[in-house]
């Protein structure tokens, strides 16, 4: 736990800072794809099937990709629970 950024949750309180794209927090697409959850990593970046695309095509998230699906615009931070919550509701793939 020792570097892992803290957000404040209205929701939750104190909490782990996670990112997630919009789409999945909006619940507009509903497929969940992340790197398997790790000690280190116990909540990985997430990114929902649309944006999914744009990362299969490069294989990696690079500057073509993370361009091609406006990921700066798009990834949103939530707390540690929320994020479980959402995923929760989904179908999840891990890469
Ligand atoms: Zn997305
Ligand atoms: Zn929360």
């Amino acid at each position: 736990m020792a570097d892992q950024d803290s957000i404040n949750c209205t929701t939750h309180g104190d909490s782990v800072t996670t990112y997630v794209c919009q789409h999945l927090i909006r619940g507009e697409n509903q497929d969940w794809y992340c790197a398997e959850p790790d000690e280190e990593k116990p909540w990985p970046d997430s990114w929902c099937g649309k944006c999914h695309e744009h990362f299969a095509k490069e294989g990696e998230w690079n500057d073509v990709s993370e361009q091609a699906a406006d990921i700066t615009n798009n990834v949103s931070i939530l707390c540690n629970h929320c994020y479980e919550q959402i995923r929760s509701t989904c179908h999840v793939h891990y890469i």
